[in-house]
């Protein structure tokens, strides 16, 4: 069962941090009535290895990769776990029908609640991982994606292909390097001897965030 944030809908939303009148929110309670049952959240997971071999350059089982924003949150790692996860068509497919209806209001909260989801999704993927892992005694630093920082949007292709994520769970990326299902993610995970204790939510919403030297931004 994913937890989902309403805050982070409403957010999505236009709302910033307010809160929407009550015919707003019983329209998101409507969409995730109607969304949740729809879902079809799948994952795929693998360790890498992980070797600097330059200033800013990562090799992580064979994929060079230049980024000094992935360089300094992987400080320090051993491994990366590679992840991709969706949670189906059922998002793209209401908000498409939505708004073919002419409901443009209620196709756009289809998007802003399939967004919320797939990062519950992955939430619970990265707890997962963290279970995996400790007994190995490797703890994961927080989701990092291609187009985040300077991790070019473009390495979303390799993700995609060391995963084998069309076969693995049907996610394919357009040529414009837009994934489908829209509501998919694909993410590393550093893995390190070291336990940060990074909430699996991210750097964003973390308490050490002000003092970490391997936050995300
Ligand atoms: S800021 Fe928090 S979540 Fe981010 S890397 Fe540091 S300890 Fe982990």
């Amino acid at each position: 069962m994913l937890t989902v944030n309403r805050q982070e809908i409403y957010r999505y939303l236009g709302y910033g941090m307010q809160e929407p009148d009550a015919e707003v929110r019983r329209a998101v309670e409507d969409c995730l009535t109607f969304l949740i049952p729809q879902l079809e959240t799948r994952e795929v997971h693998r360790a890498f290895s992980l070797q600097f071999t330059g200033r800013n350059t990562l090799d992580i089982g064979g994929l060079v990769i230049q980024s000094s924003a992935l360089a300094k949150n992987l400080d320090g790692c051993s491994e990366v776990c590679m992840m991709a996860a969706t949670v189906g068509f059922a998002p793209d497919r209401l908000s498409a029908r939505a708004a073919a209806a002419g409901k443009v209001s209620r196709s756009l909260m289809y998007l802003a609640a399939g967004t919320a989801l797939i990062e519950a999704w992955c939430d619970q993927v990265s707890g997962l991982i963290r279970e995996e892992f400790a007994g190995q005694g490797l703890y994961p630093r927080p989701r990092f994606s291609p187009g985040y920082g300077d991790f070019a949007l473009e390495y979303q292709q390799d993700l995609m292909q060391m995963l084998r994520v069309q076969k693995t769970i049907g996610v394919t990326l357009t040529e414009s390097l837009l994934m489908m299902p829209s509501k998919s993610v694909t993410a590393l995970i550093g893995l390190s001897v070291q336990d940060e204790q990074c909430t699996v939510s991210g750097c964003e919403v973390c308490a050490k965030a002000a003092s970490c030297s391997y936050r995300r931004f």
